[in-house]
Parts: structure tokens; C-alpha cells; sequence
């Protein structure tokens, strides 16, 4: 007992250290779990379905990695046999050596790692190439999937964490395809293979080595729990600040207006120094684990030293094994072989842990299914008459609170409807249900005598021409504007449709004409400008109906008639249903219905109304005055 101990005290002491700080770290693992049990960190999707359905993605492209898993084959063989050849190669300088047999030992060493390099470079070359590919599809998917969904849930998703969704998260994913799994499979074969070269070469040495196993995986563990916790914190930081940007972004113009720069920087200060911080947390985890495993693989190497070099000097046998100076050159490469691919599998965990988190994230938008739908027999309308009946309609965003209650209306072909009544009071849900926009809850809205449910949803908004309160330009030309990538549309038609609807007087002053560029949201034009743009874009389409929601109550007097002038002349196209905020814009239309608080308290023609003296006339009455005074004064 008393000469066990005299000949393996470094190796106990060694034991006794490690011991001691595994202890430490079951109890600071202990204290960080209780408190992040109450913080929720479990996944919605679990990790196995997360990993199929990536691997559905990758599915096309199996003959690519099965090239690659050949490819990492000769890798793998230069891990293992590398540190053969080198302790040969150790022991030939040594002792006597033929020049011949040295020089073919180093050129086959020269040779292994020449393939080695080129193996690894073109696996590295299919990884990229294949790994874009899956996260471009995957990319295209989320795209299209984002486009199907309907306003009521687009209205609860920030436009940043979409984006951030559609390009960090992607970008996450790619790491999977690119690295991870390769990797994975790669060091997890390296880790074998090195082991059994050493159980073959001296299994008391590798029995030395493998009582570093245990705390290797405890390490591991740990540090696989504080990296998720890191991981997430930076991704919900990360979108964080996305959507803050995206918003702050779009409004900078009203913090300048209202001289609130400074109150906006703390806020964006504050998301920035939290992402900071847990970056910091982040790369705080893997300095602490990246010298543990360096201490084992340190205290491998010493305690490799002092047996080996114990055993090569005495000439004695450890446990019946004779140690000599080439086999303890080959396990000192094989150490760090079988060390290096124990941390990488750890990083690389950690690395697919932050992958699921992506695609988690991104799974669960492409599970949100589309609350507005076609149902199973719905039915393509070829073309439309335009008959528009709202029978007892009940309508609410949320829950029953309920903005339209009861609203029955009937539309006629051809006919020109108006809705006006104050603001709130339901005149924009009213247009935007047409369409379907939103589904009601009560009622039925039936075209040209068929149920709206009924009707493919792409069928009816290709009948539909919707213009909206908040007219939405995209980057691009006045061209592309107009004709959203529509094809067969000429440019004389294009033309047509400007000048129908009066914008060619301004897009005649400009220089390029239809290629003129416009800014983001239409910024380089003005708001009657803008209202002038939408119109073309809608009539060139040739929709049978027309919804406008009109905004521009307060325009210059030259763009209020020509918008004036070209409302009244698309009144003619088809069916068309208006909110306008000046009453001179609606008295041409046949039917006007007066709204207060999501009911219809009024309808009829501009002289029925004014007769009855009612809602319609005090408004006519009211603005008709403030007209008069605005002529007087000027
Ligand atoms: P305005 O003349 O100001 O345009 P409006 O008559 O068009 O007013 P609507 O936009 O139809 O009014 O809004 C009617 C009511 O519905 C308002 O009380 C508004 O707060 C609410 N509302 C509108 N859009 C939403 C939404 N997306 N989610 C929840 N409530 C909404
Ligand atoms: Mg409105």
C-alpha cells in the first residue's frame, strides 16, 4: 500500500484538486438551476422535431454529405495515424537509422497530411455550398409562409422581429448544415478512434487518461447549461434591439419633431448595453471552459510525463507494460487528439443548441397558421358584377369588443357608396372586411349574391381594387410602384392609368418619367402625390370594384381636384366604395351610410340627408361654414 502510494502521489493529489472543484461546481450548478427553473428556458417544439424537420431540408442534398462523410474519413485517418508515424519517426532519430527509411517516414507523414488538407478543403467547399443552399430554402419558406399570414396576426408580430427572424435566425440555422453536424459525427470519431489507438499501443497509459473522462463530461455538462442560458439571452437581446431599430428607425422623424433624440438614445443605450452584457456572459462561459479542459489536458500531460518517463528511465513494467520514449511521444499527440474533439464536441453542442433555438424560432412563425383561409370549396370568381350586401354584420379585433354591431347594407352594381362619420367610428373595418382582410365574426357579406367565405381569397382581391388610408410606396420606380410586378401591362397603359387619374401632370415634370426613383415609403413625394400614385396602381389593375379609404383631408387646392376630378372619374369604372373625408367628394355618390360608433345611423343620397337634418346634415352644415370662413379670410 505504503509504495502504491509513494509511486502514484501526484496522480491522488491531482484527484484530490479535481475533486475538490467538481464539488464546487455541483454546488454553483445547483444554485443556478433553482433559479432558472422560475426563468423558463424549455422549449415549445421539442429538440427531436426541431432536428427532423431540419433534416427534411437537408433531405435533398444527402449525396453532398455522404461525399462529405468520405472526404472526413481521411481526415479522421491522418488524427489517428499522425501520432504513429511522428513517435516512429521520434524513435528512429533516436537509435540507428537508415537516411532512406527516415525520408520515406516523413514523406509519407508529408503525403497523409497533403491529402488530409485537400480532403478537408473541398468537404469545407460542399459544407458551405450546401448549407446556403438549405438556408436559402429555408429563408424562401419563412418568406412565403410571412406573406400567408393574416393582418390580425401580422398586426401582433413586430416588422424587427421578423427580420431578425428571416436573417439572424437563418444565419443560426446555416451553422447546423455548415459545421455542426459535420462536426459532430467527425469528433466523435476522432474521439474513438484515438481511443482505441492508444488501447492498442498502452492501455495502462490510456486507462490514465480516461480517468480525466468523468470530469471532462461534468465540465461539459456545466457548460453546456450556462451557454444555452447565454445563448437565448443574446438571441431575445439581439431581436430586442432589431425591433427597436426597425421601429425607431421608420418614426426618427417624430423623436426630431418632439426633440426627443436623447430620451430615444438612453432607451436604444440601455437594449444595447443589456446585448453588451450578454455577449459578455456569453464569451465569460467559454473563457471558464476553455482553460478547465486546457488544466485536464495540462495535468494529462504531466501525468503522462512522470509515468512514462518513470517507466522509459526504470526500465520497469507499469502493470506489465513496458513504456518507451516512442510511445510516449505518440500518446502525447494523442492527448491532445483525444482532448481537442472533447472541447469542440462541447462547443459544438453548445453551438447546436443555439441552432435549435433559431429554428425553434423560426418554426414556431411557420406553425402560426393563417387565421383568415380559403375553406375547402372555395370557388374561383371569374368575374364580377359588383352587388355588395353586408347582412347583420358583428365584427371585433379582440375578443367581443365589438366595432361594428349589426350592419346591414346593400350595394348595387356600378353604384357609388360613402361612408363618413367620426373618427373610430368603423368606416375603415368596414372596407377592410370586404376584402377579407379580417374575418367577420356574426353576419355574412355575400358578392354578387355568394357567400365572401366562399370565394378563393386571391380570386376576390383580384376583382378588388383596394386603396388605403395609409398609402404605401415601395423603394423603386414609379413604373414598378404602379405595376408590382404584374406582367403584360404596357407602359402605354401605365401611362393610360396616370393620366386617367391626373399623376401625369407631376410625372411629366419629372425627368425620368415612369423610372423615377422613389424613396423608401414614398418619402420624395407628396401626400396628394402619393394618394395620385396609388389610384393608378389600383385602376391599371382593372378591378371591377374599388375600395378607397381616403386620407387626404387637408392637400393643396390644385391636388385636392385633381384627386376630386379623377375620384369622379373612376366612380365610372365599377362599384366603388369610399371613405372621404370632405363631403364635397361624396355628394355625387348614390348611396352615402353615416356611421357613429360601429353602427349605421343614417343612409341615403346627399339631398335625402340633407333633408332629414340629421348626423349627415350637422356635418355638411359644419364644413360647408368652415369653408366659407377659409374663402372669406383669404
Ligand atoms: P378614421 O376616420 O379615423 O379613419 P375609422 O372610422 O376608419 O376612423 P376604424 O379604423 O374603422 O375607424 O376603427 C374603428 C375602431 O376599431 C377604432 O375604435 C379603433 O380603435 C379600432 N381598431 C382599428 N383597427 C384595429 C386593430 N387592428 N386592432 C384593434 N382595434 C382596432
Ligand atoms: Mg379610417
Amino acid at each position: 500500500m505504503k509504495e502504491f502510494f509513494e509511486q502514484y502521489y501526484p496522480l491522488i493529489i491531482v484527484g484530490a484538486v479535481l475533486g475538490v472543484i467538481s464539488v464546487v461546481f455541483i454546488l454553483c450548478y445547483a444554485f443556478i438551476k433553482n433559479k432558472k427553473e422560475t426563468m423558463g428556458f424549455d422549449r415549445n417544439i421539442p429538440d427531436k422535431e426541431i432536428l427532423r424537420r431540419l433534416l427534411a431540408y437537408a433531405k435533398p442534398y444527402w449525396k453532398s454529405f455522404v461525399a462529405v462523410l468520405l472526404l472526413m474519413i481521411f481526415s479522421i485517418s491522418y488524427d489517428i495515424v499522425a501520432p504513429l508515424l511522428i513517435g516512429q519517426i521520434q524513435g528512429m532519430i533516436k537509435g540507428t537509422f537508415e537516411l532512406s527509411a527516415l525520408f520515406w517516414m516523413i514523406a509519407l507523414y508529408a503525403g497523409i497530411l497533403i491529402i488530409t488538407l485537400v480532403c478537408s478543403y473541398v468537404q469545407a467547399i460542399i459544407l458551405q455550398k450546401v448549407g446556403q443552399k438549405i438556408v436559402s430554402n429555408i429563408r424562401l419558406d419563412l418568406f412565403e409562409h410571412i406573406e400567408q399570414l393574416s393582418h390580425d396576426q401580422l398586426n401582433h408580430i413586430p416588422v424587427g422581429k421578423l427580420v431578425t427572424r428571416v436573417t439572424n435566425d437563418t444565419n443560426g440555422v446555416s451553422m447546423m448544415f455548415t459545421n455542426i453536424i459535420v462536426n459532430l459525427v467527425k469528433n466523435v470519431f476522432v474521439v474513438v478512434g484515438v481511443l482505441v489507438a492508444m488501447l492498442c499501443l498502452n492501455y495502462m497509459l490510456t486507462l490514465m487518461v480516461l480517468c480525466f473522462v468523468p470530469f471532462i463530461v461534468f465540465f461539459t455538462m456545466m457548460f453546456r447549461k450556462f451557454s444555452r442560458r447565454a445563448y437565448r439571452r443574446v438571441k431575445d437581446d439581439t431581436t430586442d434591439i432589431n425591433t427597436f431599430l426597425s421601429e425607431n428607425l421608420s418614426g426618427i422623424k417624430i423623436t426630431q419633431f418632439f426633440n426627443r433624440e436623447d430620451k430615444k438614445l438612453e432607451e436604444f443605450s440601455q437594449k444595447n448595453n443589456r446585448l453588451g452584457k450578454s455577449k459578455y456572459q456569453q464569451i465569460f462561459v467559454f473563457g471558464i471552459f476553455r482553460p478547465l479542459v486546457y488544466m485536464l489536458y495540462i495535468t494529462s500531460v504531466l501525468c503522462l510525463f512522470f509515468l512514462g518517463a518513470k517507466g522509459a528511465l526504470d526500465g520497469t513494467e507499469i502493470l506489465g507494460q513496458v513504456i518507451t520514449s516512442e510511445i510516449i511521444v505518440s500518446f502525447y499527440m494523442y492527448i491532445s487528439k483525444f482532448f481537442n474533439p472533447i472541447q469542440s464536441l462541447a462547443e459544438q453542442f453548445n453551438w447546436l443548441q443555439s441552432a435549435l433555438a433559431s429554428a425553434e424560432k423560426i418554426f414556431t412563425i411557420m406553425d402560426m397558421q393563417p387565421t383568415v383561409v380559403d375553406s375547402e370549396d372555395a370557388i374561383e370568381l371569374p368575374s364580377v358584377e359588383g352587388k355588395i350586401e353586408f347582412k347583420n354584420v358583428w365584427f371585433a379585433y379582440e375578443n367581443e369588443d365589438w366595432i361594428l354591431k349589426d350592419v346591414s347594407f346593400t350595394v348595387e352594381p356600378k353604384q357609388t357608396v360613402a361612408f363618413v362619420g367620426s373618427t373610430g367610428s368603423g368606416k375603415t373595418t368596414i372596407l377592410s372586411l370586404i376584402c377579407r382582410n379580417y374575418d367577420i365574426q356574426k353576419g355574412q357579406i355575400l358578392i354578387d349574391g355568394i357567400d365572401i367565405k366562399k370565394i378563393k381569397i386571391s380570386s376576390l382581391r383580384k376583382h378588388f381594387g383596394q386603396m388605403l388610408q395609409d398609402v404605401f410606396l415601395f423603394s423603386g420606380t414609379i413604373r414598378e410602384n404602379i405595376l408590382l410586378r404584374e406582367e403584360g401591362i404596357s407602359d402605354e397603359e401605365v401611362w393610360q392609368a396616370c393620366q386617367y387619374v391626373n399623376a401625369d401632370h407631376f410625372i411629366s415634370k419629372l425627368s425620368e418619367g415612369l423610372d423615377y426613383q422613389i424613396l423608401e415609403r414614398g418619402n420624395n413625394f407628396s401626400a396628394g402625390q402619393r394618394q395620385l400614385l396609388s389610384f393608378a396602381r389600383t385602376i391599371v389593375h382593372k378591378p371591377q370594384v374599388m375600395i378607397l379609404d381616403e386620407a387626404t383631408a387637408n392637400i393643396d387646392t390644385e391636388t385636392e381636384l385633381l384627386i376630386q376630378n379623377s375620384l369622379e372619374k373612376m366612380m365610372n369604372i365599377g362599384t366603388m366604395l369610399m371613405v372621404a373625408h370632405r363631403l364635397s367628394t361624396v355628394q355625387h355618390a348614390d348611396n352615402i351610410i353615416v356611421l357613429s360608433h360601429g353602427e349605421i345611423i343614417e343612409q341615403g343620397n346627399h339631398f335625402d340627408l340633407l333633408k332629414k337634418k340629421g348626423r349627415y346634415y350637422n356635418l355638411y352644415t359644419l364644413q360647408h361654414r368652415k369653408e366659407e370662413l377659409l374663402k372669406q379670410g383669404a
